[in-house]
Parts: C-alpha cells; sequence; structure tokens
C-alpha cells in the first residue's frame, strides 16, 4: 500500500512560500540599503561638489601649496563633518591637506583606501568615512580633489533601520508560517475527512457517501467524482449479488430433481422398470436444461469479459431467415409460421449467432402465444439497411414490464415461464447479438393482443457496433 502523502504536501507548500517569503525580504533588504546609500551618498555629493568650488576659490586666493590653504581646508572638518581633505597632483604627491604627510598619499590611505584613489567609482560609504573623488583644477593646477567625510552617524543610522526592518521581516515570517499552518490544516482538513469516509465504504457499508457541501470547488467537484465512482461500483457489485443469487435460485430446481430422482432410483428403481426410465428421462432433461443454462451464463459472462467473438461474413440473411422459420416449424408443427421474405438480402453476420437471435424471438412467439397459434416473420429492405420482425399474437406485455424484459433474469409472468422453461436470459443474449451488427431491437406490444420483435439494421455494410445501436426500443400500443 502507498503510504499517505499529505504531510508532504502541506510540507512542499510551507517550504514554497517560506522560500517566497525569504526572497521578497531579501529584495525589500536590499531595495532599503540601496536606497539609503544612494540617498545618504548623493548628500555627501553635493556638499562635496559646493566645497570644491570654494576650495577652487580659496585655492586661487592664497596658492596651491599655502598654509593659508592649509589653514583653510582645516577650518572646514568641523563645519561639514569631515574627517581628512588632500589635494593630490598627477604624480600622486599630496600638495596640500589637512594633515601634513611626506610620503604622499599612499602611505596615509589603508589598502581599501589606495583602491578607491586609483578607483574612484568604488567610493562609497563605508564602515566609518565616504569619499568624495574629483578631478579638478586649483589655481591653474590639475589636481584630485580627495575629502573624506565621517559617515559613522549616517552609517549607524543605517544599520539601525536595518536590524528594525530585519526584526519586522522575522517576526513577519513567524506570523507567516503560523498563519500558513493553521490555513493549511483547513483546507486539508476536508480531504482528511474524505479520506475518513472512503476509509469506511465497504460491500457492507455501501450507502455512505462524501460530504459535497464544500466551500472550495475543487473539492466539491472530487467528491462529487468519488461519489458517481462509488455508485457505479455499488450499481455493478449490486447487479453482480443479483446475478449469483438469480444462478443459484435457477440451479437449485434442477439439482433438487436430479438428486429427488437419484434417491427415487435407489430405492425402487432397481425393481421398477417403469420408475427406473421416468427417473433417467428426468434427468436427463433437467441435464439438458442446466447446459442450456450454463451455456447462455457463458455467452453473457463472456460478452460482459468482452471476449465473445463474432465470425463475420456475408451471409444471405434472406436463406438464413427462411431455413430457421422452416426448422421451427417442424419443432412446433401446431404453429402456423407466416413468412413475408424479400430475397438477396446479403449481410456481414455471424451466421450462427444471427440464427440464436431470431430463434430467441421466434421462441419466445410460440412460449408466450394463447389460442392464435399464429406467428408472423418479416424480412424487408430498409433503406440502406434492412427490418427483420416477428409477431405475435399471444399474451403481450404490460406497460411495467415493457422497459426490463431485456434486464438478465426478468420474467414477466413467472408462474408461465415456469411452465415455458424460460430463464429470462432470452432477450438479454438477443440484444448484444443484434448490438454486435450494428443493429436496434424494436418492440410493439399490445397486452392480451400481442408483441412485435423487430431487428432494424440501418446499414447493411456497417461491420462495428455503433454506440447509437445500443438500447433498445420498446413501444407500447
Ligand atoms: P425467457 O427465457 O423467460 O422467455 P426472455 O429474456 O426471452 O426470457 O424474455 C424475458 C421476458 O419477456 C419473458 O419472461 C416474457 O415475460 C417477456 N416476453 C418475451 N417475449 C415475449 C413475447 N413474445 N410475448 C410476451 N412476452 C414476452
Amino acid at each position: 500500500m502507498k503510504k499517505n502523502n499529505s504531510s508532504s504536501i502541506r510540507k512542499r507548500i510551507h517550504f514554497t512560500y517560506a522560500l517566497i517569503y525569504l526572497l521578497v525580504c531579501i529584495f525589500i533588504l536590499g531595495v532599503f540599503f540601496a536606497l539609503t546609500t544612494y540617498r545618504s551618498a548623493s548628500v555627501f555629493e553635493q556638499t562635496g561638489s559646493s566645497l570644491t568650488g570654494m576650495i577652487a576659490s580659496e585655492a586661487e586666493r592664497s596658492g596651491v601649496g599655502s598654509d593659508g590653504l592649509r589653514v583653510y581646508l582645516i577650518s572646514l572638518r568641523s563645519t561639514y563633518g569631515i574627517r581628512e581633505i588632500y589635494i593630490v597632483d598627477g604624480n600622486g604627491t599630496v600638495i596640500s591637506g589637512t594633515t601634513r604627510i611626506t610620503d604622499g598619499i599612499d602611505a596615509l590611505l589603508s589598502k581599501r583606501d589606495l583602491l578607491v584613489k586609483y578607483f574612484p567609482q568604488f567610493s562609497g560609504i563605508s564602515d566609518g568615512s565616504y569619499f568624495f573623488i574629483t578631478e579638478t583644477v586649483l589655481d591653474s593646477i590639475p589636481v584630485r580633489l580627495i575629502i573624506c567625510f565621517d559617515a559613522s552617524g549616517v552609517y549607524a543610522s543605517q544599520m539601525y533601520s536595518l536590524k528594525t526592518l530585519v526584526t519586522t521581516l522575522l517576526c513577519g515570517f513567524f506570523v507567516f508560517v503560523l498563519a500558513g499552518s493553521y490555513r493549511m490544516n483547513r483546507i486539508l482538513a476536508p480531504i482528511r475527512e474524505m479520506t475518513e469516509v472512503t476509509k469506511q465504504i465497504s460491500a457492507e457499508n455501501f450507502d455512505l457517501r462524501l460530504d459535497v457541501t464544500h466551500t472550495e470547488a475543487e473539492l466539491n467537484e472530487l467528491a462529487v467524482t468519488i461519489n458517481d465512482m462509488i455508485d457505479r461500483i455499488q450499481i455493478s457489485y449490486d447487479k453482480q449479488k443479483r446475478f449469483v443469487s438469480d444462478v443459484s435460485h435457477e440451479l437449485r430446481t434442477p439439482i433438487a430433481v436430479i438428486s429427488g430422482y437419484g434417491s427415487m432410483l435407489r430405492r425402487w428403481g432397481k425393481d421398477d422398470e417403469e420408475i427406473l426410465n421416468e427417473s433417467i428421462d428426468s434427468i436427463i432433461s433437467e441435464c439438458e436444461n442446466m447446459k442450456e443454462l450454463v451455456e447462455k451464463l457463458l455467452f453473457l459472462t463472456r460478452h460482459d469479459n468482452d471476449t465473445v467473438n463474432f465470425d463475420m461474413r456475408p451471409v444471405d440473411i434472406s436463406e438464413l431467415v427462411a431455413t430457421t422459420v422452416r426448422e421451427e416449424g417442424m419443432v412446433h408443427p401446431d404453429f402456423t409460421f407466416e413468412l413475408d421474405c424479400e430475397s438477396g438480402i446479403i449481410f456481414n453476420a455471424d451466421e450462427t449467432r444471427f440464427r440464436q437471435a431470431l430463434r430467441i424471438f421466434l421462441d419466445n412467439a410460440v412460449k408466450y402465444s394463447t389460442d392464435i397459434k399464429l406467428v408472423e416473420v418479416t424480412l424487408k429492405r430498409l433503406g440502406a439497411g434492412f427490418c427483420l420482425s416477428v409477431k405475435d399474437h399471444g399474451i403481450g406485455i404490460s406497460n411495467e414490464d415493457l422497459p426490463n424484459i431485456f434486464e438478465r433474469f426478468y420474467r414477466a409472468d413467472t408462474s408461465r415461464t415456469k411452465e415455458t422453461g424460460g430463464y429470462g436470459l432470452g432477450l438479454s443474449i438477443a440484444r448484444i447479438i443484434v448490438e454486435n451488427h450494428c443493429g436496434i431491437i424494436k418492440v410493439r406490444t399490445k397486452e392480451g393482443e400481442g408483441s412485435e420483435f423487430s431487428m432494424i439494421f440501418r446499414n447493411i455494410n456497417a461491420t462495428s457496433p455503433s454506440a447509437s445501436a445500443a438500447k433498445p426500443e420498446e413501444q407500447a400500443v
């Protein structure tokens, strides 16, 4: 048996949503970080640009390497939150700055700052400094101006906002997981309920059905589909049960008769020749009955298992009908069989089975006849096909029985059929045969006046059973 997978569905959905949530968080954090950095950087850039103008004016006034410019640069420090300012010439030599250095700028700046020096595009907020670097001309000398702003305040507030955001997102994550888990339980609850009910359904408990009042359309659809499936299984199970009980019922009588005659034979049969003969005849007759029943059952079972073979080949139906009716007349000499038959109707058919179907209708016409012992058989062309009908003047079929006569083991008048020896299987077999020849059966009947069973084959060249031909048509007149 396969393991229940509902928990893994839940885990998978949880995992997917958690992953989506994390990706959204990472995106939000990234956007936040980029925006705050950009905002702070643009403030420093603006300040840097205006300071460049002011320094240029001062350099023009007091000269680039002068003490006056150095003092001016130092004076800018506290006002603009500046750590250091350096003016570097084309050779990398610091020609003025807030701190006096002799070894050039490389000695002062750390490795990362060196990177900033040679690749000014990398300048930005670091753990405490913002480097504003620009190429400019001071007092007719082309220089690089480096202003190192103190960005620790900005950095700290950025970190603070970041921590707050991360905490909020984490709390959101837990709320999300809890709410998701609650929702998931609610969604999966009807599925668990369905599983429980389905487990309880068994052969003894076929009336149980799933609840179809769920709010989710998909679950409703699933419940309706499962219920439909159980309905179908129940119908087929009931049919099967009825079939087995009908078969047992039908076999009980011949077995009882055989067993009765067997006992009689043991007691008196050895001495009494009359009893001996009667018993042997009866046993043979009951065995014949059982053989007939078993053959019919075998045909129906094979049909249900799709293993009935129809050996289709061109058959002269006119000829077949004529000979079958003639034979039937010989078996029932007290009956008149009137034949109105168009000649030369050739049809692709299984000769034996087709004859079997016709015999079923002829036998029934005889079995259910009354005083008028007349059976009329007509074979006529009908468009591209033909119609073969068997009409009797017997008891007819009531409106209540008419829809059921093609059911297996259905007998309209059980007292009469006991007399006639029918099992209620003939018409279901005839129907299968006709359907397999792409035909339909039409019944016209009136209680007390007689019945007419017509086999209609609309296309003489049809080779496979068509779904449209599947249902017999009944009509009471
Ligand atoms: P059975 O072997 O009992 O005749 P069928 O399947 O051939 O079984 O027929 C089913 C029932 O249909 C019969 O029991 C009978 O009640 C009814 N029936 C069939 N043919 C005729 C007919 N020609 N006239 C009246 N009733 C008929």
